[in-house]
């Protein structure tokens, strides 16, 4: 159906919850464009329909404890084994911010599978990795061939619909024929994650918009029903000019995502425009959640008001998908200043 269609949906999705709904798709995205960039066509017939239907969830295992914006610096390493006569992987290291780790079917891990650290982005592979489903908030998942893999959500103040895991795997065996890509895919795995995360920010561009729609709906309905100095707070000019601001600003996220999607089913390897909605949208959910929250006074900042929950959901979206001054410097500006 193409971006725009999964960009209106995103928008849809979040306008109720970012964190349980509007984040959904963007783990497959990730992954499923990372498959349809490199993978086998064996890989794209095993994985894409599962992963695209719902019926596999998916995880995306990049950051590190000690890695975040320096992504060719990861360190997590997968060594070639065989195990129980089966060629493959066997993974040791950690990885952090693992989105949906406990609830996913599998993972898609950047792993260092070249040893020498020198070469940076050029030794990294992308992995997909299964392992079982599970609710709440730890987990530990132990294979017969004595691989484990352990998982546990750090406790944040928003975004909790989701959980982001810390991850630790000890001797995780992972077959061959999960090396996404397989021998084309053998330390390429930067290249085939960052069109993902192109994919991923463009759907985060909706994912604002949604949300910021979500926290103008809200004010406004407030408004209408609170009275202060004996008048709906509506009445006042100064709530008027705030609402007809906020609006304006959702507009110019909306449709400047709308273009970058359009953009990106021209061509897929666009990075320029994704980015740039991406860090509009975001700063602008930011601004007009908390614009709604100053609308609701103190009941903005009881639990019982969304309004509440949309503000420090908010807040998560300048920093993931790539943190805000990364994508202004080395995505943004790089690109421009190169043409
Ligand atoms: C709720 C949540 C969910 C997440 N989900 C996932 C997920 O599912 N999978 C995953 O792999 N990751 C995930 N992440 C991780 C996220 O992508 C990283 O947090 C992000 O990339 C930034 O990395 P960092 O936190 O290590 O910050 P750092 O890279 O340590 O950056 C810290 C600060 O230093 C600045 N900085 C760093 N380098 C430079 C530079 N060269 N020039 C100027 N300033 C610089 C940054 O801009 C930032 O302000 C998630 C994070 C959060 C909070």
């Amino acid at each position: 159906m193409g971006n725009l269609a999964m960009i209106v949906t995103t928008e849809e999705l979040s306008r109720v919850s970012l964190a349980a709904a509007g984040s959904l798709i963007t783990r497959p995205e990730i992954l499923t464009k990372a498959l349809l960039k490199g993978g086998t066509e064996e890989q794209k017939r095993k994985w894409l329909a599962p992963v695209s239907s719902g019926e596999l969830m998916v995880g995306i295992a990049v950051t590190e404890p000690d890695v975040g914006s320096d992504v060719a610096s990861v360190a997590c390493r997968a060594e070639p084994a065989e195990v129980g006569g089966q060629k493959g992987y066997l993974i040791n290291g950690s990885k952090a911010w693992c989105t949906f780790a406990g609830r996913a079917n599998v993972l898609a891990l950047l792993a260092r599978t070249d040893p020498d650290s020198k070469l940076g982005a050029k030794g990294l592979s992308v992995l997909i990795v299964p392992k079982d489903p599970f609710d709440g908030h730890e987990f530990e998942m132990r294979q017969s061939s004595g691989g484990v893999l352990t998982g546990k959500a750090d406790a944040t103040p928003g975004y909790r619909g989701m959980h982001s895991f810390t991850l630790s795997f000890e001797d995780y065996f992972v077959p061959y024929e999960n090396l996404v890509g397989e021998e084309s895919g053998l330390n390429r795995g930067f290249y085939l994650q960052m069109n993902g995360f192109a994919a991923g920010r463009l759907q985060t561009g909706g994912r604002a918009t949604g949300l910021a729609q979500a926290a103008l709906e809200a004010a406004a309905a407030y408004t209408q029903d609170r009275r202060q100095f004996g008048r709906p707070l509506i009445d006042f000019q100064l709530t008027q000019y705030k609402l007809g601001r906020m609006a304006a600003h959702i507009q110019a996220a909306r449709q400047m995502t709308y273009k970058a999607a359009l953009a990106m089913d021209e061509d897929e390897s666009i990075s320029l425009q994704p980015a740039m909605a991406k860090l509009l949208a975001c700063d602008i959910a930011v601004w007009t959640t908390q614009e709604g929250q100053l609308l609701h006074g103190g009941w903005g900042y009881a639990e019982e008001y969304p309004i509440s929950r949309f503000v420090v959901d908010a807040q998560v979206l300048p920093i993931f998908e790539g943190v805000k001054p990364i994508l202004e410097l080395k995505v943004i500006a790089r690109q421009l200043l190169a043409n």
